[in-house]
C-alpha cells in the first residue's frame, strides 16, 4: 500500500519560550494531537485528502488557542474577519473565502465554494450571502472571543500598527492554522484558515485564502499551507513557488520548501513557515521563526507534535 500522511500547523508565531508555561504547552500539544489524529484516522479509513485536511482544520478552528475560527484575532473595529482556502491536488479545484464573520468553520465554507459554486474565491458580504443560502448558522461575537486575543488588541488598538509589526514583541504573531495530506490513492490536498492580523483594517486580506500564495495543491508537485507575514507571502507567491521548484528544478519537497522558507522569503523580508506533502507522502515543515505549532503523522511510522526547533 502507498504511504499516506498528514501534516498540520497552528501558526509560526509561537509564544516565545519564556512566555510558554508547561501547562500551556501541553494544551497546545493536546489541541494539535486531536486535529492530527482526526485527520489521520480519516486517511486510515480510506477517506480523501480533501476530507482529511478539512477535518483537521475544523478542529484547529474549534480551539481557542489558534488564530482561526474560535480565538481569531480582533480587527481595528473589534470584530473578527476570517479567511480560509482549500485545494484539491487531483483536480486543481479550489475554494476560498475572505472577510467573513460569524462562521464557525471558515474552511468548510471554502470547501462549499469549491464544490457548490462555479467560483473559486468569494469575499465579504457576497461570501456571507452564499453562506446564508446554504443555511449556515451564524455564531455571535461571544463565540469567537478570547481574552488573550482581546488583550493583544487593546494594547495596539489606538495605533496604526497591527500585530505583523512584531519587532519588539514576538508573542503569537502568526496564528494561522493549516493541514496538508496525501491519501491512500496518492491524491493530495491543502487547507488553510486564519483570523489574519490583530488590528487589521481596510479589508486587509493576507496570503491564507490566496491560492498560490498561502495555499496550493497539485498532485504533480505538492500540497502546501503557509503561515507567516502574509504581505510577503503574497509577494513571494510562496506556495506556488515551492511547487515550481519541484516541477521545474526537480527538487524534492523538502529541498524546495527549505529553499523558499530559509532563503527566498527571507531575502524579500518575510518570515514564517509552511507545511508540505508530496504525492508519495513525504512531508516537509520548515520555518524561520522561533517555533511553529505543528504535527505530522504518516503510515510509514512518523508521528510527532512539536512547537520549537
Ligand atoms: N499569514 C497570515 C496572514 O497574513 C498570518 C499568519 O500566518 O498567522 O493573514
Amino acid at each position: 500500500m502507498k504511504t499516506y500522511s498528514i501534516a498540520i500547523h497552528g501558526g509560526a508565531g509561537t509564544l516565545v519560550k519564556g512566555m510558554m508555561t508547561p501547562d500551556l504547552e501541553s494544551q497546545y500539544k493536546d489541541a494539535l494531537r486531536l486535529a492530527l489524529e482526526a485527520g489521520y484516522t480519516f486517511l486510515e479509513e480510506g477517506k480523501t485528502a480533501i476530507e482529511a485536511v478539512e477535518e483537521a482544520v475544523r478542529l484547529l478552528e474549534d480551539s481557542h488557542l489558534f488564530n482561526a475560527g474560535k480565538g481569531s484575532v480582533f480587527t481595528a473595529t473589534e470584530s473578527h474577519e476570517m479567511d480560509a482556502s482549500i485545494m484539491d491536488g487531483k483536480t486543481l479545484n479550489a475554494g476560498a473565502v475572505s472577510l467573513i464573520t460569524g462562521i464557525k468553520n471558515p474552511v468548510s465554507l471554502a470547501r462549499d465554494v469549491m464544490e457548490k459554486s462555479e467560483h473559486v474565491f468569494l469575499a465579504g458580504d457576497g461570501a456571507m450571502q452564499f453562506a446564508k443560502e446554504l443555511d449556515y448558522k451564524l455564531e455571535d461575537a461571544s463565540y469567537f472571543y478570547d481574552e488573550f486575543r482581546h488583550k493583544q488588541w487593546l494594547e495596539i488598538k489606538d495605533t496604526d500598527s497591527f500585530q505583523l509589526d512584531h519587532a519588539k514583541k514576538k508573542d503569537s504573531k502568526f496564528g494561522t492554522v493549516g493541514a496538508v495530506a496525501c491519501d491512500q490513492e496518492g491524491n493530495i490536498a491543502a487547507a488553510t484558515s486564519t483570523g489574519g492580523m490583530t488590528n487589521k483594517k481596510w479589508g486587509r486580506v493576507g496570503d491564507s485564502p490566496m491560492i498560490g500564495a498561502g495555499n496550493y495543491a497539485n498532485n504533480k508537485t505538492c500540497a502546501i499551507s503557509c503561515t507567516g507575514s502574509g504581505e510577503f507571502f503574497i509577494r513571494g507567491v510562496v506556495a506556488y513557488d515551492v511547487a515550481c521548484l519541484i516541477e521545474h528544478k526537480s527538487m524534492s519537497v523538502k529541498e524546495a520548501s527549505e529553499e523558499v522558507i530559509n532563503k527566498r522569503i527571507l531575502e524579500i523580508g518575510g518570515d514564517g513557515g509552511l507545511i508540505a506533502v508530496d504525492a508519495k507522502g513525504n512531508i516537509a515543515m520548515p520555518f524561520n521563526t522561533e517555533g511553529m505549532y505543528r504535527g505530522q503523522k504518516s503510515s510509514n511510522g512518523i508521528d510527532a507534535v512539536s512547537i520549537y526547533k
